[in-house]
């Protein structure tokens, strides 16, 4: 009778064991699941400066990607528009959505009414929302590929052609018709999934975390029409390395954002420093805060970015600190959305 009873607590206590860690693991889904929907909604304060007159310009398309034009020569920053879902990103293998790149590459060349060519790509960093639609742009609309090593080998794993792939060090250049483009060693913002080389062609599907950051670079951009010093300066990660824009002045910087909001106020006035003191910066517009597993378009039609949700990004926190940062120093800051054209005015 007594052993009866013991067997009895016994499976009663396993029960209630399962239970109890069915609950708290629906719980902590729950949680996650609702980190991944809830994000801020962001004010977009993007006011586009007076009709430049140069003819340069700047179509922004969510991330750091972005694509620039002066009429003649068009090239691309990144290109990432295949924003895999979440649920893929996290459960499958990526491979490249060509259907999705298309259709946002045509628009953008349609906005900023050039030719479907491109001269070239420079990409940021090796993850794959910076690296994995390049090559597949590069073999559709033509250029060079300009990125590190480990950029090369997701283009080599996508079959570009060594002749339209220029691997950089540390220090590099793309030049794209009359606009010149450095590219220079940067940081990437610490997040916790930083580091790696890809040290063998990536072939696709790959998992994401199968992109290796490589090389995090900064790009300064220059043009005739617009001076014979750079104007732009893009930082697409929220990482630097202090001094890095030593002896650098330019009057608008691309600011990204990714993951800055997880990252505390003396982080954010260490990088507003480097960033937009340092360079004596006029105006800044911020990039890379988006969700980037939503899309740019829908149904044809292109459609407003939505901020990182909470769980993985603060980006309320961020353009607070970075307000209070713009105020102080009397520079403009806005916050771009996709399809927000930036043109830049002739030099008087
Ligand atoms: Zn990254």
């Amino acid at each position: 009778m007594v052993f009866v009873q013991q067997k009895f607590d016994g499976w009663r206590l396993l029960r209630w064991a399962g239970c109890l860690v069915v609950g708290v693991t629906l719980i902590a889904l729950g949680a996650v699941l609702y980190g991944l929907r809830t994000a801020p909604t962001v004010d977009l304060e993007f006011s586009a400066p007076k009709a430049g007159d140069s003819g340069v310009k700047m179509l922004f398309l969510g991330t750091s990607s972005m694509a620039w034009t002066d009429g003649k020569n068009t090239w691309m920053v990144d290109g990432f528009f295949s924003r895999q879902a979440v649920s893929r990103v996290a459960f499958s293998r990526l491979d490249v959505d060509e259907q999705r790149v298309l259709e946002v590459a045509k628009e953008a060349f349609k906005r900023l009414d050039v030719p479907e060519v491109l001269s070239g790509i420079v990409v940021a960093h090796s993850h794959y929302d910076h690296a994995i639609d390049a090559p597949f742009l590069v073999k559709t609309f033509g250029g060079m590929l300009h990125g590190s090593e480990s950029t090369a080998q997701i283009a080599r794993g996508q079959d570009v052609l060594a002749t339209h792939v220029q691997a950089t060090g540390k220090q590099g250049l793309a030049n794209f018709g009359q606009f010149r483009v450095e590219l220079r060693e940067s940081a990437h913002a610490p997040t916790g999934f930083t580091g790696g080389f890809n040290a063998s062609p990536l072939h696709l599907p790959a998992h994401a975390l199968s992109f290796k950051e490589g090389i995090s670079y900064s790009f300064l951009v220059s043009h005739p029409l617009l001076g014979n010093r750079p104007f732009a300066l893009i930082q697409p990660s929220a990482g630097f390395i202090p001094g890095q824009n030593k002896g650098i002045t330019v009057d608008t910087v691309f600011l990204g954002t990714g993951g800055l909001g997880k990252l505390d106020a003396l982080y954010m006035a260490d990088y507003w420093q480097e960033m937009v003191l340092n360079t004596e910066a006029k105006q800044v517009y911020l990039i890379h805060w988006d969700n980037f597993t939503l899309p740019l378009m829908q149904q044809g039609v292109p459609i407003s970015l939505q901020a990182m949700p909470n769980l993985v990004d603060d980006f309320s926190k961020s353009l607070r600190e970075l307000k209070k940062l713009s105020q102080r120093d009397g520079v403009s800051l806005h916050v771009l959305n996709a399809w927000d054209m930036v043109e830049f005015p002739r030099l008087p």
